[in-house]
């Protein structure tokens, strides 16, 4: 057996470990259904438990080379603290990566969770063996990662990437962050639902209120499937989900010229719902990608291998993730063997 290290994902809710080779390949993963909301260290003991069981279980074979954390938030790389975490409340200024290094006894590197996902997309799904790509993920909020020359690039300290905070409505909703109209207001899980609700407060959403009285988990993905089925109501709301995403999509890609931008997080499964208006957005605001835009953005005709054709052929690229929810796991295993 081969090398290997140790990916972790940890998420607002969710916790999952993974044992991957250095060669990509996925030994062991593990779900924990961990309540974040028992507190840090908790989630630490538990983490640390999972990790310990992966690695006597695969050290026979090979050697445990590390592992990598991805956490939702903006962490400072020197210290291995988190600066701050919407989602992960009581983490911030507490030596995280120091603590679970004590208790392995081995390189832990701590990565912001949309960074560990453009590593993952640029080492086993759509971005491999690109250079210069961007990673945007859709779920909660929408995070964002750029890397440039093969490296993420991380700005002054650490705040490179926050897409989702990015104005596209001067008027718009109010957001956490304290700006009004960001990007994430619209086009993110959190929105749709928003959305929704709002489209049923006017009384002229029969089928969305009855799913939402109906539906235990009313979500972007109900939601989606409603659109799928032909409801002009939620289909309503995925185009405005798509204008917004083609809006954000037409500053980075202004901005940044680069080679590839992945979309992947949770709601990417909708994509047949918003991408062709994101498309359409993308195109009209954007100089930049209506000079370089591939003929079949959307990629309903075309496969991986026309995506490629693309690369060659110095197209923009907008891509959905291969790896899907994985991402981050394998991009997080991926940082002890590159480091
Ligand atoms: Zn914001």
């Amino acid at each position: 057996m081969p090398d290997f290290s140790i990916g972790v994902d940890l998420g607002g809710t969710n916790l999952r470990i993974a044992a991957i080779s250095t060669e990509g390949q996925l030994l062991e993963k593990i779900a924990l259904g961990v309540k974040v909301a028992l507190g840090r260290d908790h989630v630490i003991g538990e983490m640390c438990d999972a990790i310990h069981r992966l690695i006597d279980q695969y050290r026979e074979g090979g050697r445990f080379i590390g592992a990598g954390i991805g956490v939702p938030g903006i962490i400072d790389m020197e210290t291995g603290m988190m600066r701050k975490s919407a989602n992960l409340p009581g983490w911030a200024e507490y030596p995280v990566r120091d603590e679970i290094e004590r208790r392995l006894g081995a390189r832990v590197f701590l990565e912001n969770d949309a960074n560990a996902a453009a590593l993952g997309e640029k080492w086993l799904g759509a971005a491999r063996d690109v250079d210069n790509m961007a990673m945007i993920t859709l779920g909660t909020g929408i995070g964002g990662a750029i890397i440039l020359n093969g490296k993420i690039f991380y700005g002054m300290n650490g705040m490179a990437g926050e897409f989702g905070h990015v104005t596209i409505e001067p008027n718009g909703a109010p957001c956490g962050c304290g700006n009004h109209g960001c990007a994430e207001r619209y086009a993110s899980a959190t929105a749709v639902v928003r959305m929704a609700r709002e489209a049923i407060e006017t009384g002229h959403a029969p089928a969305l209120a009855k799913i939402a009285s109906s539906d235990a988990e009313f979500s972007a993905k109900s939601i989606y499937n409603l659109a799928i089925q032909g409801n002009e109501d939620a289909q309503r709301i995925y185009h405005r989900f798509g204008v917004s995403l083609g809006m954000l999509m037409a500053d980075l890609v202004n901005i940044l010229n680069l080679d590839m931008f992945v979309i992947g997080g949770g709601v990417v499964s909708a994509w047949d719902a918003f991408a062709p208006p994101m498309f359409a957005e993308l195109r009209e605001r954007s100089l930049v990608y209506a000079a370089t835009a591939p003929e079949d953005p959307v990629g309903k005709k075309e496969g991986a291998s026309a995506q490629i054709a693309n690369y060659t052929r110095r197209k923009t690229i907008i891509t959905r993730a291969l790896l899907g929810s994985d991402a981050g796991l394998y991009g997080a295993a991926r940082i002890p063997a590159s480091s």
